[in-house]
């Protein structure tokens, strides 16, 4: 057994769970879903199937005004717990537990009856909650213990409180939100009352048989946050009041510090949860950014939690834990926590899904069935669109060849996973060279496919990919101009005096590799950029002296249009990018005309000014445009091959509609 620890049963006393993974609450969407039910009920058992020991649901509202966003679950009577049922029985059947979050939004309330304890608007959302008078706090502390109890006659195993990441409880707790005089207010023992009130009576009403974790905000990352005494006393009080277990959480969704965004390193936010581990006598949940067996493993042998939660890395993979317990963690599909199919879709109002794995919560529409008809297929160009398409043909059965140019798959994502902090894409690359070889794919490197082999296949799918866009400003050919391939792929030498032409994704990243290279970040570095406070000497662990870094490269990154950098990219990651670029000093520039380009660098034109930017050199990150040369030569000659992905269109191509367009491809023929 590769990972005794992660395998260990735990012994909750009344009940045990057969190893130590959690999957973590993660709203999908199925929930407002039509027929969203029996869609969870699916995706949950795939996971449950998979051999985790317990699921958290994602968040239903113990009330109206508690809801996430106008239509968000909620759980208030019985014929809304009836509805679950076919979720608890689902999971049930593979010696799973399963427990339901309750969540409260409190001001982060996507509507405009949102409640919190005082009215203070979040910043991050528009609306402005109500205060919440004194009844109404007790008709909420009743509410809760309402859910729990119809959770517990849906079938569940237990319930969530879900105490962290800002919402209502985490309100309660802090001087922040909480500015209440009466009882609920004023010392912390007085704004602990409202979590300790919850779990109080929900144990009470549900008997000792029923698993009760507390999800604890360890680590606010906002001013005026909890101490850690405060923390440690709530942990201790809310053991007493009844709960099983208690869950991590990692700072509120207003804080401007990635928690679990690709550039947070592995298991980054585990030595929060140590500190607790000894001080309660009830077991500890740690989680953020533990996407791999051996990580999970490494955290539990250094003592940092008595278990693991992960959320993300199961809409990768169902299997995880499966693959885990086999040893065949190189078949793991891995989260790459990009956000891009899962988070922010949902910030989006759509149902989640993951770009790794565009399976996950599709559950009862695409099946991974076997073809009627084994073919012959010829799979041009290795990028995640071919990737995806040779994979999932062969896994259907067909006989696949896989042709590429260059001498190593992986078409872009080549370019991204050498920026410093994009490194997960190590692992997507890792997942399909060793499920290409064991689905018996023959994958030919630098071989270009011409039209005339088409003729051996019975199918032809052109995932050539994108070539950079060619920009047409005078001096571009000068030796100081570059392309982001020259840089990223071909490692050209840069001068330290850069212009950046572009400013979407792969501006940013190439801003982002010229200033931080290709290495990790280190967790102290990353700390200490993040003004992370690990000695918790302040409220909400951050320090207010902020860090300096001296950047090894003046950068200007430049865009025509006007607005932000970065602009297309996801909501849940923009805003990382944005900080980064501000705290290496890159100078954004937007609203300009490029004039030319001189051996003295890039005259511009901005708010009708001419302007010299004396740089060293050029990177020229203007987008791209399709490379289907191929595909143009195929219909000439009579053949319609299927194209995918950057080939079939350009604009805004990510691995996501790549890996998504090459999977489905490939699931009909
Ligand atoms: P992009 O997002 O389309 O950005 C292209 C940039 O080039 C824009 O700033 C654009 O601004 C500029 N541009 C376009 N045509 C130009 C021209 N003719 N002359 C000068 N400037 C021109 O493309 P990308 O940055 O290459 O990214 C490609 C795709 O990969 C995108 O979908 C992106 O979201 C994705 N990606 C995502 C990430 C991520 O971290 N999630 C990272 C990298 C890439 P103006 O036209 O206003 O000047
Ligand atoms: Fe992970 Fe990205 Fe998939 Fe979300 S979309 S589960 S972050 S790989």
């Amino acid at each position: 057994m590769q990972y005794p620890k992660l395998f260990t049963p735990l012994n909750l006393g009344f009940t045990q769970l057969k190893n130590r993974v959690i999957m973590g609450s993660m709203h999908t969407g199925l929930e407002e879903e039509k027929n969203g039910f029996e869609k969870l009920a699916a995706f949950y058992e795939a996971r449950a199937k998979g051999g985790v020991a317990l699921i958290v649901t994602g968040g239903i509202a113990p009330d109206f005004f508690g809801r996430l966003s106008p239509f968000g679950a909620k759980m208030t009577s019985i014929s809304e717990a009836n509805k679950h049922k076919v979720i608890t029985d689902a999971v049930h059947k593979h010696d799973t537990k399963i427990c339901m979050q309750i969540l409260h939004a409190g001001r982060y309330g996507y509507h405009p009856f949102s409640l919190a304890p005082s009215r203070i608007k979040a910043p991050i959302s528009p609306f402005k909650p109500w205060a919440m008078p004194g009844f109404m706090v007790e008709k909420t502390i009743k509410n809760f213990v309402r859910a729990a109890k119809l959770a517990q006659k849906a079938g569940y195993d237990g319930v969530e409180v879900m105490g962290s990441e800002g919402y209502l409880i985490n309100q309660f707790l802090v001087s922040r939100t909480n500015q209440r005089t009466d009882k609920w207010g004023g010392s912390f023992e007085n704004r602990m009352q409202f979590p300790l009130e919850i779990v109080k009576r929900i144990r009470k009403e549900v008997g000792e048989n029923f698993i009760i974790i507390y999800r604890l905000s360890m680590l606010d990352i906002v001013e005026d946050g909890q101490t850690w005494n405060e923390i440690e006393l709530l942990a201790k009080a809310i053991e007493n009041a009844g709960a099983s277990v208690i869950n991590t959480g990692i700072g509120w969704h207003e804080a401007r510090v990635p928690t679990i965004a690709q550039m947070v390193p592995r298991a980054g936010f585990a030595w929060v949860t140590k500190r607790l581990m000894g001080k309660v006598n009830i077991p500890l949940i740690t989680t953020n950014r533990i996407n791999m067996p051996h990580v999970a493993e490494k955290v539990l042998a250094e003592g940092c939690a008595d278990m693991i939660s992960m959320a993300r890395p199961f809409l990768a993979d169902p299997d995880f834990m499966n693959k885990a317990s086999e040893n065949k963690s190189d078949a793991i599909n891995t989260c790459i926590a990009c956000n891009q199919a899962c988070l922010d879709q949902i910030f989006n109002q759509k149902v989640a899904s993951c770009l790794v794995n565009p399976f996950a919560c599709r559950e009862t529409e695409w099946k991974l069935s076997a073809a009627t008809t084994a073919k012959n297929i010829a799979v041009v160009g290795a990028g995640p669109a071919g990737l995806a398409a040779a994979l999932t043909a062969a896994q259907r059965g067909h006989s696949v060849t896989l042709f590429e140019a260059n001498a190593q798959i992986g078409g872009q994502l080549n370019m991204a996973r050498i920026v410093s902090g994009k490194e997960e894409f190590n692992e997507t690359l890792r997942y399909y060279t060793h499920q290409l070889q064991a689905h018996h794919v023959t994958i030919k490197l630098n071989t270009s496919f011409t039209a005339d082999m088409a003729n051996h296949f019975e199918e032809v799918i052109i995932s050539t990919g994108v070539v950079p866009r060619h920009v047409n400003i005078e001096g571009v050919a000068l030796p100081n101009v570059l392309s982001y391939p020259d840089v990223l792929r071909d490692n050209k030498p840069v001068g330290g005096r850069v212009a950046i032409i572009g400013a979407g994704g792969i501006g940013i990243d190439t801003a982002m590799f010229l200033l931080k290279g290709s290495e990790p970040e280190s967790l102290a570095d990353f700390d200490e950029k993040w003004n992370l406070d690990t000695t918790y000497a302040e409220r909400g662990g951050i320090v207010h002296t902020r860090h300096k870094i001296n950047p090894t490269k003046e950068i200007y990154l430049l865009q025509r249009k006007k607005g932000k950098p970065g602009a297309a990219l996801g909501k849940t990651t923009a805003w990382i990018h944005r900080e980064e670029l501000k705290k290496y000093g890159v100078k954004y520039l937007d609203g300009l005309e490029y004039e030319k380009i001189s051996e003295q660098g890039l005259h511009i034109v901005r708010d009708g000014k001419k302007q010299l930017l004396e740089v060293d050199t050029i990177i020229i990150c203007a987008g791209q445009t399709s490379e289907r040369s191929l595909y143009d030569e195929l219909l000439a000659l009579g053949i319609t091959p299927h194209l995918i992905g950057g080939a079939k269109e350009a604009g805004e191509l990510d691995a996501k509609r790549a890996i998504e367009e090459g999977t489905k491809v490939a699931l009909y023929m």
